[in-house]
């Protein structure tokens, strides 16, 4: 019998916990704990303990499929890849390149990434790439550039647990982020207060010792009125705001309009508890801000993000150890795909495409005289374009907007319109079954590469097993499309190939080397030599601005793209659960996973669900002005009153389907956590 264990790193959340795949005659039938992983410590979450359970399933993508008289038949690589290539060709010269755009993924390693967005930039010399960290952390990206210099978390994981406050605003880090819980429980048991503010009294706030019910999108008021009351009493860190930022008077001079008597009827907070929170984060030091999705998926999420930059800088709560600014990034490799340049107005390195100079520099190494120089379109937007038959073909790599993105029904009307869509993915998601082409691609099990977790730590997958039938990892597929078009600086033999040449353009990780990645602790960006150590935590001597200065931004309130009214009186936020994950094309085919949570539900206030007549269990109609679903009821005292919640994860019941189209004006980010709904029972027959 052949029993081996194979090191490698979780496949879903952006934790980046590393775990032992066991692999018996070929197979993966198990996981085991990988006791010396920084991260994770050898414990892993319920995901991460059934990581495998997929990788082996019939339904996974084999062979390439062409999609004739409405149905797909299995092709060979050359059909798929000769049709594709000549098809892109022939958009290209007759609508021209804004008419093509390409989606990367959170989803696979950095190197496939940096691979499709030069394919979109060189091969299709379209400026429209992007990826789903626009429906995720787009504005963290935005919001903490503006402010501090750099769009990423400040500290490192294990760091939290050096924080005597924590406080947690818009991210449930027991459910969706278990192993950063892991450290915040650490600290509690060091001695550290932690305060939890979110509109569900969920997994997460069930741990607080200070538990802040607020309404979905009024961040930015909660947190004006807590440095009104930090200003006010003369707690604010005058030498780090004098000695490490500008723009001080501007944030004065708006957070002075914003005591928390003002604050309390828009947030739902009571004046004194504002006032408690803002004392215990400004002086119970060093304090650490941890938020998710729950700041950064409004159409003011960049105003939220700079919120927490404010708050930061005001005490002086960042550069420090158990401190700073930590947005949790939602999928394994969101923030490598942010870090890859697969983002339209960005290349590698987060550096400008509308800076020339910056530009020259990546096509010298590129061997290219020019690429895009504008600023493309995002995710939203590309919808909207093929919606206006402006964009006439996607080429879509391991994401499923049919379940991701806002409004579904929009998104789909918008891919049936296209000319020409290609989806490269593991499984048949419910985006490749309206594809023209499908390319069956390899799974994290079946491949090397990196991935980057949130942390900023660049950790290296081993591959356990071969890919199905003839299922290709990513980066060899886009290599073969670009040598089929003819497209030069494709011929790479291996990720760890794509890897040098990735050094050679992305300043953050000029100093790592698949060698030095091989220790489990791996390296931290910006790394920008091989003697470098890494970087753990950011802006200990000064911000990542060219002046080495944090800006402060004065912040006005300012209320959500779509108010609840007579008609539609709820609020409606979305999110995720412990069992699934995202579009769950990978935990819904877990069995285990599967088990725990079969699908989806409508979380209602116990004084809303007597109002409206629906008991615990009931099948309801949840309306908006997008669409309507069918869903079970969970009542619960555990959400605020005039709000609902549905998990995203679930097709017969999809969330999306119902969600706002309403966008950040700076990181073009939707809006899921607030629209109107409202509920209607189902009579019984
Ligand atoms: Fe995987 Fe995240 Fe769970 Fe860790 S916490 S095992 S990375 S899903």
């Amino acid at each position: 019998m052949d029993v081996k264990l194979v090191p490698t790193i979780c496949p879903y959340c952006g934790c980046g916990c590393g775990l032992n795949l066991v692999v018996k005659d070929g197979k993966v039938v198990g996981v085991e704990p990988w006791k010396r992983h920084p991260v994770n410590e050898g414990k892993l979450c319920p995901k991460g303990n059934f990581a495998h359970e997929f990788i082996h399933r019939d339904d996974r993508l084999t062979t390439p499929l062409i999609k004739k008289n409405g149905k797909f038949e299995p092709a060979t690589w050359d059909e798929a890849l000769s049709l594709i290539a000549s098809k892109f060709k022939e958009i290209k010269s007759k609508y021209g390149p804004d008419a093509m755009a390409c989606f990367a993924s959170a989803r696979v390693t950095n190197e496939e990434n940096y691979l499709m967005q030069k394919f979109a930039r060189v091969a299709l010399e379209t400026a429209n790439i992007d990826h789903c960290a626009r429906l995720c952390h787009g504005t963290t990206v935005a919001g903490l550039a503006k402010s501090l210099g750099s769009g990423a978390m400040t500290n490192s994981i294990k760091d939290i647990e050096e924080a005597k406050t924590i406080f947690i605003i818009g991210s449930n880090t027991f459910e969706d982020h278990p192993l950063i819980a892991r450290r915040v429980v650490r600290a509690k048991q060091a001695g550290a207060t932690l305060i939890v503010a979110d509109p569900r009294f969920n997994m997460t706030a069930k741990q607080a010792d200070i538990y802040v019910q607020f309404r979905s999108g009024s961040d930015v008021a909660l947190i004006n009125a807590m440095m009104y009351v930090i200003l006010s009493e003369g707690l604010e860190d005058k030498e780090f705001i004098k000695n490490r930022t500008k723009g001080f008077d501007a944030l004065k001079e708006e957070v002075m309009k914003c005591p928390p008597e003002w604050a309390e009827p828009i947030t739902g907070v009571p004046a004194d508890t504002i006032r408690k929170i803002a004392r215990l984060y400004a002086t119970n030091k060093p304090s650490a801000i941890i938020y998710s999705m729950g700041v950064t998926q409004h159409s003011t999420g960049t105003d939220n993000v700079l919120s927490m930059s404010n708050l930061a800088m005001l005490t002086g709560n960042i550069g420090k150890r158990g401190s700073g600014v930590n947005p949790l990034r939602g999928q394994n490799n969101v923030q490598g795909a942010c870090d890859m340049g697969a983002l339209p107005n960005v290349v590698t390195g987060y550096q400008a495409v509308i800076n020339p100079e910056l530009r020259a520099k990546v096509c010298g190494v590129w061997g290219v005289k020019d690429i895009p120089g504008k600023v493309g379109l995002t995710i939203v937007e590309v919808m909207n374009a093929a919606e206006e038959g402006k964009v006439k073909s996607l080429y879509i790599m391991g994401e499923n907007p049919m379940i991701s993105d806002p409004d579904v029904n929009h998104v789909e009307h918008a891919l049936k319109k296209l000319e020409f869509l290609v989806v490269q993915d593991i499984f048949m998601t419910e985006t490749a079954a309206l594809a023209h082409v499908v390319l069956p691609a390899a799974s994290f099990a079946e491949k090397d590469g990196t991935f980057t977790n949130t942390e900023r730590r660049v950790q290296l997958l081993r591959p356990a097993v071969k890919p199905p039938g003839q299922a290709k990892p990513d980066w060899e597929i886009i290599c073969l499309l670009a040598q089929k078009m003819g497209v030069k600086g494709f011929d790479f033999k291996s990720q760890e190939e794509v890897f040098e040449e990735i050094r050679k353009v992305t300043p953050q990780y000029a100093g790592m080397t698949y060698e030095r990645l091989r220790k489990p602790e791996a390296l931290h960006w910006p790394c920008p030599d091989t003697s470098h150590p890494g970087t753990p935590i950011l802006h200990m001597a000064k911000f990542s601005h060219p002046d080495g200065l944090g800006i402060f931004f004065g912040v006005p309130f300012k209320y959500q793209a779509e108010r609840p009214d007579a008609e539609y009186p709820l609020i409606l936020t979305t999110g995720r659960i412990l069992f699934h994950y995202h579009t769950g094309s990978m935990t819904r085919r877990s069995p285990t996973l599967d088990n725990e949570v079969k699908t989806g539900f409508v979380e209602i206030n116990t004084e809303d669900a007597k109002a409206l007549g629906v008991k615990d269990g009931d099948k309801v109609k949840v309306k908006t002005r997008r669409g309507e679903i069918e869903i079970a009821a969970r009542v619960t005292p555990n959400i605020m009153k005039g709000i609902i919640f549905i998990p995203f994860h679930f097709v017969e019941c999809a969330a999306n389907r119902l969600t706002i189209a309403a966008l950040d004006p700076f990181a073009k980010m939707p809006e899921f956590k607030v629209c109107a709904a409202k509920v209607e029972p189902i009579p019984v027959e």
